[in-house]
């Protein structure tokens, strides 16, 4: 059994093949919804978290090459792209523009569906290379990309200074870093503001981050600076 329902969007326009697709699909376990055109897929790509899509190239409206083209710009979703027999211009074309993979129609439904788990296999994989850019320190969290701060699991609501300190914090997980060099790096080298800026920030870091979960992440090294350390 999958531990959640994986959702697959079939953009085809010939409607016999994208029925039969679809009906092979759910009797596999997988959601589906079909699109018939290259605008109505893009449409639905954009309203819709799909885990994967299967995109003919001969589309009216929007050719396949283009719609991938365009859930490119945005996403790194699964895309296996529909071709027609011996079309080796498409294929190439397609791989070119991002495609995951190909299948030549006519095919063995056997074939797709096989390509299909490679396909999500290939995901997953690159997901959890992405969950290690991620910076950790016990139980926090966070994703230097998205910008994004958890502590046990709760996303944590940074101003864009606060962020950018605990960041260089966490880059340098147990260095002690002075004030001063925070200072510069954080604030820039021609900061006349307050000299207990570092201080104060931190201060408001411990507010979000430690002091609600009864954690502690941010060290005082007297005299010196500041560490961020697994307990
Ligand atoms: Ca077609």
């Amino acid at each position: 059994m999958r531990a959640q329902m994986e959702r697959i969007l079939i953009i085809e326009d010939e409607e016999k093949i994208a029925r039969f697709i679809e009906l092979e699909l759910e009797h596999e376990g997988y959601k589906v919804d079909k699109a018939f055109n290259g605008r109505e897929g893009l449409e639905k790509f954009q309203s819709y978290p799909f885990d994967l899509i299967i995109l003919d190239i001969m589309l009216p409206e929007l050719n396949g090459i283009e719609v991938l083209r365009r859930i490119r710009q945005v996403s790194d979703i699964p895309v296996i792209m529909l071709t027609a027999r011996d079309a080796v211009v498409d294929k190439v074309t397609g791989l070119d523009s991002g495609a995951d993979d190909y299948i030549t129609k006519p095919f063995a439904i056997e074939e797709l569906l096989a390509r299909i788990r490679v396909a999500f296999r290939k995901s997953v994989n690159h997901n959890d290379k992405k969950i290690q850019e991620e910076l950790v320190v016990g139980d926090l969290c966070l994703n230097p990309k998205k910008r994004e701060v958890y502590v046990r699991g709760n996303l944590v609501n940074l101003t864009k200074r606060e962020f950018d300190l605990l960041n260089y914090l966490m880059e340098n997980k147990n260095i002690v870093l002075s004030r001063e060099t925070i200072l510069e790096r954080i604030w820039g080298y021609d900061y006349y503001g307050e000299n207990n800026a570092v201080d104060v920030y931190i201060r408001y870091l411990r507010s979000k981050i430690e002091e609600p979960y009864g954690l502690k992440f941010i060290y005082t090294v007297r005299g010196v600076g500041y560490v961020i350390k697994d307990e």
